[in-house]
């Protein structure tokens, strides 16, 4: 494109319009145009009733008739906004009708500018921004497009204008912005409807003198007017009444007979393929600026996909917080540790008296591969130990020496008892911490003192570390005594309640649960007892875990259901109010795949804006609800799902009104109030 001259673009636009003159081709041809609508009521307009026309390039000609004598429906179709119901259109020798809507686009993009009687400016952008426009979808990168759109300006007498939006500019001002625009592809042929009409005497002075002066330039200027006055500016006038012309001037000469080089054809050939990509980058910038144009609305609008992402990342968070806990128990309580515990009664949940004997314990230790230690355990829920005038209502648990090893659980202060105190009924004792705590305050000694279990004597000889626990069956909270000692003298039996067994290789626990079975069984000559492994405790709480991440999914899917809801509502909002919009966006080329990817776009910034609030309130929550002591556990998996989703919702639920946005007829879209 050249710049060499005022307003630019003027050599290209000589050079089609004199190519079509030297081939004495006219560059709009029109044979019997007819244009008939069918209004609401089933009533037929007949908008033109078969018009003639030939228009050659670089002419300035005027149509002029009265208010409803089809003038607009005239340039309606010959800038390709609409077609004719019968009717040929030939631009530059060529069939309209053989070209789909993106063809009438690029027509519309290379050939055509619109100079409307209401300018039609886009009233959220700069009067820079739009100029700019046409030069968006036709390709051009941001910067050319901004020094063309200056220098059109500038040339217009705009210069100190260009960061106005259109409602702070005068009409003449106006109507010279639109004129910038036409002019920003090349602007081959002007086609001004009522260009004058919305202005002032002096400013439409200057509009008329500016159209003259694009028409001596070599641009081929159509203007449309009711006004005698207006029309006389023209070269040529054709008059119109009731769809019909009534009278043509008839073309100058020198434009019909213009000697001149080139080829009309290039206009065709240098037809681009669709600059889809950089087209992309505008539509997201554009779909920020619309969403920051109704933030309010917007926010309602995404409170459903927040709500769904935020709810998804926060319970995560805690779900995956309560299976960390889980897991921490677990490795605490010892995944290579089997018991043995009398079989339940059938349909119920009490046991079978217990059969479990010492005898059991130690034959199972010694006779089964891969077995450690087993060590049976007798307990008191409740015994009163007292040491002085001190006293503890505490757990007595009768075991063998191998418990600190079986249960992974040091001692504190002096030694456990061995096998040998056993057998030899030893009346010694050791403490759990918070029985020591009790018994001995205030860090006083314990070892080698005697306390009383029930109402016998017992020496204590070493104090178990804390294991933290709390509440029912707190280990720490008892006195440990060897088993027979147990037997003999605090319980008066000699059944164990449970035999804890000790593996080595935790990979064929599988194995040594079923040898321990079927020992005991053979023993007993009856399967009286059971083996539970610690894992199945955690089989059942991961599967307490997918009823959570099902629940939870529902919850999620359900309220990105009512978000995407919302966004196609917002959406269908957006297209409805933004009509007339999307019409100016045609009408300077804006193909259906713009227009497409402008409002999914916007639909997927939206969502995206959803997701990321979403996903920062969830993390929010989480934060909160640990600073309460609930334990949780982020992880970006479920983060980056969620948002992803939110996104998708976006671009489905976007999908529709987007769609019906880009088949709007550009007349209807322009005629839209
Ligand atoms: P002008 O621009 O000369 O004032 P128009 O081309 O706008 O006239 O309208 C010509 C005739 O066609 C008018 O009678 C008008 O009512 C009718 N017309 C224009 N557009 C439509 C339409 N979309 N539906 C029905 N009738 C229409
Ligand atoms: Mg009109």
């Amino acid at each position: 494109m050249s710049d060499s001259s005022l307003l630019g673009g003027e050599e290209s636009a000589a050079e089609v319009n004199s190519i079509a003159a030297d081939r004495a081709i006219p560059l709009i041809e029109l044979r019997e145009v007819t244009r008939t609508f069918v209004t609401g009521g089933g009533v037929e307009v007949n908008a033109l009733r078969g018009i003639d026309l030939k228009i050659y390039a670089g002419e300035f000609l005027a149509i002029v008739g009265q208010s409803g004598s089809g003038k607009s429906t005239l340039m309606n179709i010959l800038g390709c906004l609409d077609r004719p119901t019968s009717g040929k259109y030939l631009f530059a020798g060529r069939d309209i009708e053989s070209f789909d809507a993106d063809g009438l686009a690029w027509l519309r993009r290379e050939a055509f500018g619109f100079v409307f009687q209401n300018y039609n400016l886009l009233g959220t952008e700069s009067a820079l921004e739009n100029v700019q426009v046409p030069a968006v979808y036709a390709g051009l990168n941001s910067h050319e497009r901004a020094v063309r759109a200056e220098s059109l300006l500038s040339a217009l007498g705009l210069g100190d204008r260009m960061d106005h939006r259109p409602t702070q500019l005068s009409g003449g001002q106006q109507q010279r912005v639109s004129i910038a625009r036409a002019m920003m592809n090349g602007g081959n042929v002007i086609l001004a409807d009522e260009p004058t009409g919305a202005l002032d005497t002096q400013s439409g002075i200057e509009v008329m003198a500016l159209l003259e002066d694009l028409a001596a330039r070599g641009h081929t200027v159509i203007l449309i007017t009711h006004d005698q006055e207006v029309a006389a500016h023209a070269e040529r006038i054709i008059e119109f009444r009731d769809g019909e012309v009534i009278s043509d001037s008839g073309p100058k000469a020198e434009h019909v007979d213009a000697r001149n080089n080139g080829k009309l054809r290039d206009i065709f050939m240098s037809r681009k393929a669709s600059p889809m990509l950089s087209g992309m980058g505008e539509a997201v910038r554009m779909a920020f600026r619309s969403l920051k144009a109704n933030i309010f609305r917007t926010m309602l609008t995404l409170l459903g996909i927040v709500i769904g992402v935020s709810s998804v990342v926060a319970m995560l968070a805690i779900g995956e917080g309560a299976q960390q806990d889980i897991l921490a128990i677990m490795n605490q309580m010892g995944t290579n540790v089997m018991t043995v515990r009398p079989e339940r009664l059938p349909g119920s949940f009490r046991r079978l008296p217990s059969t479990l004997t010492l005898d059991d314990a130690q034959q199972v230790e010694a006779n089964i591969p891969n077995i450690v230690a087993a060590i049976p355990q007798m307990q008191s829920r409740s015994s009163t130990i007292r040491y002085g005038r001190n006293d503890s209502e505490s757990s007595v648990i009768a075991t063998t020496g191998a418990m600190p090893e079986v249960e992974s659980w040091p001692l504190a202060q002096g030694v456990f008892f061995t096998d040998q105190d056993s057998e030899q009924i030893a009346a010694v004792t050791v403490l759990g911490s918070e029985v020591a705590a009790t018994l001995f305050p205030e860090g006083q000694n314990a070892l080698g003192e005697y306390i009383l279990i029930g109402n016998v004597p017992f020496q204590v000889i070493g104090i178990m570390t804390s294991k933290g626990s709390q509440g029912f069956n707190n280990p720490d909270d008892a006195v440990y005594i060897p088993f027979r000692t147990g037997a003999i003298r605090v319980f008066g039996q000699d059944n164990a309640e449970e035999i804890r067994v000790l593996v080595d290789n935790v990979d064929v626990i599988d194995q040594s649960e079923q040898n321990v079975l079927e020992f005991l069984t053979a023993r007993h000559g009856t399967q009286d007892i059971r083996v539970d492994q610690n894992t199945s405790f955690l089989e059942s709480a991961s599967q307490s875990q997918e009823t959570f991440t099902l629940l939870l999914g529902s919850v999620a899917a359900i309220s990105l259901l009512v978000g995407g809801i919302g966004v196609m509502n917002i959406m269908l909002v957006s297209v409805t109010e933004r009509t007339r919009e999307i019409g100016v966006r045609m009408a300077t080329g804006a193909r259906q795949s713009d227009i497409l990817s402008q409002f999914l776009s916007e639909a997927i910034v939206v969502s995206c804006f959803g997701g990321l609030i979403g996903v920062g309130l969830g993390i929010g929550v989480g934060l909160i609800l640990e600073s309460f002591g609930v334990s949780v556990y982020f992880s970006s998996t479920p983060m980056l799902l969620a948002f992803t989703c939110s996104v998708s919702t976006g671009l489905i639920f976007g999908f529709a009104p987007a769609r019906k946005a880009s088949k709007l007829d550009p007349v209807v879209a322009l005629a839209n109030e």
